[in-house]
């Protein structure tokens, strides 16, 4: 694809690089995927995309293709206890520091709990991820055998936020019997539920991710939110410096939190 088709405000850093040694850990590389996806590639809307609910929250957009491989990774990492806060899959965006797509711009990666699992140097297991987490998400195979998810966490700076499927979309139907966890009511695609709301965070929400958004937001401006500061709620302070942070990345001044919002806070902080 042309780099020119990818807008400016996707280019910001999120803190997840995707820099790999493909050679440890992934059975299709990066680069092979990029190819296998690239009808994909900054296509949400095109109707091969699907919208689905992550652990209870829209992601953003994946491949209709990759709906059970998303269905079958949540399964696997409720059935090992993991519980997100926040996760998000598809962004059209490059690589920081390069100039290829990332997946994300394929929806065929997620990133769970960025800030408990940092991109950065050393154990891999030092974020929320553990080792029963990752296992319960590496077991899951096609019906072919073969792995369908990687981890970043594997990758020589373990990015520990990052899945992706290792798997072109002709090979993405789960094995059932391998997910941790079985399968669940309403597995077969199709059967997904999708909700029409597109935020993620907006007016009234009263949670810790809110103050951990509105940390970056202070990070981003230290004069912003001059009245409550980061106090957890979502109130008309909070919409109104949202939707100043969305106006200077050159994104519809919405006040609420969508994914792309989200992302581009999160760098904020890094
Ligand atoms: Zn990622």
């Amino acid at each position: 694809m042309e780099n020119d088709a990818i807008p400016p405000e996707f280019l910001e850093p999120e803190g997840d690089a995707e820099r790999q040694d493909p050679d440890l850990v992934l059975e299709t590389t990066s680069a092979t995927l990029r190819g296998l996806w690239k009808d994909w590639m900054c296509k949400r809307g095109d109707g091969t995309f699907v919208d689905v609910e992550f652990f209870g929250r829209r992601i953003g957009g994946v491949p209709t293709l990759a709906v059970d491989a998303y269905r079958a990774l949540e399964v696997a990492l409720r059935s090992a206890g993991y519980r997100p806060d926040s996760r998000w899959a598809y962004n059209c965006r490059l690589i920081e520091g390069t100039n290829q797509p990332s997946l994300h711009s394929a929806g065929i990666a997620v990133d769970i709990d960025p800030d408990e699992n940092p991109f950065s140097g050393g154990d891999p297991f030092a974020g929320k991820f553990g080792p029963d987490h990752v296992a319960a998400a590496l077991a899951i195979r096609n019906t072919d055998g073969a792995r369908v998810w990687s981890w970043g966490g594997h990758w020589n700076t373990p990015d520990r936020m990052h899945f992706q499927l290792d798997r072109g979309p002709t090979a993405v139907d789960v094995d059932w019997d391998t997910v941790p966890g079985g399968r669940p009511e309403g597995a077969e695609a199709g059967a997904i539920e999708v909700k029409e709301e597109e935020m993620v965070l907006s007016k009234g929400t009263k949670s810790p991710a809110v103050k951990r958004f509105q940390e970056c937001l202070l990070a981003w401006d230290s004069k912003a939110l001059p009245k409550d500061g980061a106090d957890g709620v979502f109130g008309n302070e909070t919409v109104d410096w949202v939707g100043r942070f969305q106006k200077s990345f050159g994104l519809d001044k919405t006040g609420v939190i969508d994914g792309v919002t989200a992302a581009l806070l999160v760098a904020q902080k890094k």
